[in-house]
């Protein structure tokens, strides 16, 4: 508990936070990170089915994980710590989110300065044409995939699989973001996925205060956290809204 009021003390004095979020945040939605031992990646390993390459050579076996992971995303709803973030940005500590999800539970629960860096689930994207359409339920009821109306190819969703590239907007502004904070909240993210990985780093070097939530130990506990709180994200992140009040 002093701990906490520490950070509530150092984000009220300085400021100019940035929280880089990671699968973690998203659990208590309703939405299965790829390591923990939880129903879908127990099924598919995401190695094979998240890999660009494994779209392109089989789109039907990838749809299978792609619409069981899209029904999971279409029913969650922000939790508690999704929540908190965007009563953060509302109170004006906050200035931006980096996150690794797909989810778009960000936006839902009101941040503004989303960045999202490997994509978001709103829309389908063609890999080969690069034309777009949104990402609805309708989607999912046509078998065995989406097709780009104007070349016949599988669409994606408009998320990074591994193998492919970040977007450079993303990444441009998640470097400034990191560069530019003065806290930094690294939440629910296992700090293996690289380049994403890089962010908290950048922040340390710049001279921020870096504030780790997690259920276990990461990369970055050991190394560049400065205040590791050891338990869940919708625990902690409403306390520190509180102790702000
Ligand atoms: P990860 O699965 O590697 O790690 C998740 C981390 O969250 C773990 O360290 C775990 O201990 C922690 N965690 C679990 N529950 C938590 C809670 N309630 N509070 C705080 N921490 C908690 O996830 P990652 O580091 O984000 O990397 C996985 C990649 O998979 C990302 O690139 C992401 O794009 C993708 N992914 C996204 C979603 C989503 O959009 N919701 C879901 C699964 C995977």
């Amino acid at each position: 508990m002093e701990d906490l009021k520490k950070v509530a003390e150092i984000v009220k004095e300085k400021g100019q936070v940035v929280a880089f979020t990671g699968a973690g945040i998203s659990v208590e939605s309703g939405i299965p990170t790829f390591r923990g031992a939880q129903g879908l990646w127990e099924r598919y390993d995401p190695d094979e089915y998240a890999h660009i390459r494994s779209f392109l050579r089989n789109p039907e076996k990838v749809w299978m994980m792609l619409r069981e992971m899209a029904y999971l995303i279409f029913e969650a709803k922000p939790s508690p710590a999704h929540l908190a973030l965007g009563e953060l940005e509302r109170m004006g500590f906050l200035r931006a989110v980096i996150t690794q999800n797909v989810d778009g539970l960000h936006h839902e629960a009101g941040n503004k300065n989303v960045i999202e860096y490997h994509g978001n689930h709103r829309w389908l994207v063609c890999p080969s044409c690069h034309s777009k359409k949104p990402f609805t339920r309708e989607s999912l009821n046509v078998f065995p995939y989406p097709r780009c109306e104007r070349c016949e190819r599988a669409l994606k969703p408009d998320v990074v699989f591994f193998g492919e590239s970040i977007p450079l907007d993303a990444m441009i502004r998640a470097n400034e973001e990191a560069k530019n904070c003065k806290v930094m909240l690294i939440i629910g993210t296992s700090g293996v996925v690289y380049p994403a990985a890089e962010i908290p780093y950048i922040s340390k070097a710049y001279g921020a205060t870096i504030v780790e939530i997690n259920l276990e130990r990461t990369p970055f506990t050991n190394s560049i956290t400065d205040y590791f709180f050891a338990g869940s994200a919708s625990t902690y992140l409403p306390e520190i809204v509180k102790l702000l009040k």
